[in-house]
């Protein structure tokens, strides 16, 4: 019989991708999503497929699914900068709330859970690269806060379960990550960066541009969760590129990959934004013979092939039409 596995946030970058991978290695898939920031764009090639379903739920209420469950992928969250600040109660309670009616899910129905960490816990770091020993140095009260925190939540609940009800556990801290089905208007570097030389606007760097993050192409991300998910390693394992570059330098790339007769403008840098970005990777390595093999030119041409393949009109969206709606309900 087929594995059934649940993907949180299904409908998301992240979690839209997971369910590819996971559809392509015969599993029974049971999206969910509540379309705040996903799009079920990114998910309806998967529709006529006999072994997907979908369910439009926010995680945060309780869950309940009928039948067996294997896998639980839980990738249901807000996760840029942007989102985060529009909704922030919303961000805090996936989360926290969220992972805690998932863990209760998995503990039911004896299934394996993952959850989607991220490299924001460890805040602005005063270490460099960073590996999983490191405690961090996040501000709990600033705007990322209600990220970061709800996700050093999510690792101690998930952790708590493992250890006092020895569910299996797995936690996946995620490091910048790009490529097709970002949304354009999402405010990450990236999409930003290509959306403005596709309109032929000038390149925002904030700050100086000399803060560097590490880029990592969604393909070789879904490999690592995968392995992840089917390795016996509980503890958190940082899943990204380590090939760093500084913002400005970025902008540079982009501005060569596009052709754009546009320029840099430097803008202010938003309030407490990591300085330096980068995975050491050795505990994936080791423990999952796991690490990225798409080079930064290569995944960018692909992502960028995907950005203008878009309706012209999503070029000029500011904001995700599901927003308004929902911080209303
Ligand atoms: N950034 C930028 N211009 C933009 C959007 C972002 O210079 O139009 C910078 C941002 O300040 C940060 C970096 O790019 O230093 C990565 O930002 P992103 O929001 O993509 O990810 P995060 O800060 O969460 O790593």
């Amino acid at each position: 019989m087929a594995k059934r596995v649940l993907i949180t946030g299904a409908a998301g970058f992240l979690g839209s991708h997971l369910c590819d991978r996971f559809i392509k290695e015969g599993y029974q898939v049971i999206g969910m999503d509540n379309l705040i920031t996903g799009d079920l764009k990114n998910i309806e090639h998967l529709f006529p497929l006999e072994n997907f379903e979908f369910y439009n739920h926010d995680v945060s209420k309780f869950v309940h699914l009928p039948g067996h469950l294997d896998y639980i992928l839980h990738f249901a969250s807000p996760a840029s900068p942007i989102d985060y600040l529009k909704i922030p109660i919303q961000t805090l309670k996936v989360g926290s709330l969220g992972t805690h009616n998932l863990l209760g899910l998995a503990k039911v129905k004896k299934a394996r859970i993952l959850v989607a960490s991220t490299s924001e816990i460890y805040g602005d770091p005063d270490i460099h690269p960073q590996n999983e020993d490191y405690w961090g140095n996040v501000n709990p009260v600033g705007p990322r806060g209600v990220y970061d925190e709800a996700k050093r939540f999510q690792e101690a609940m998930t952790m708590a379960y493992h250890t006092y009800h020895a569910l299996e556990t797995r936690i996946v801290r995620i490091f910048n990550t790009y490529g097709p089905r970002m949304r354009l208007n999402d405010g990450r570097v990236l999409p930003a960066f290509i959306g403005q030389a596709l309109r032929g606007e000038d390149l925002t760097v904030f700050g100086d541009g000399s803060q560097t993050r590490s880029f990592c192409y969604v393909d070789d991300l879904v490999e690592g969760i995968y392995r992840l998910l089917l390795s016996d390693c509980s503890s958190p394992v940082n899943i990204g590129n380590p090939d760093e570059i500084t913002i400005s330098d970025f902008a540079e790339e982009i501005i060569a990959l596009t052709g754009t007769e546009q320029k840099v403008i430097y803008k202010d840098l938003p309030v407490d934004d990591p300085k330096q970005r980068q995975p050491d990777i050795s505990k994936a390595k080791s423990v999952l013979d796991w690490e990225p093999k798409v080079k930064r030119s290569e995944g960018l041409k692909l992502t960028y092939g995907y950005f203008k393949s878009l309706p012209k009109e999503e070029l000029y969206k500011k904001e995700h039409k599901n927003f308004e709606a929902y911080i209303k309900s």
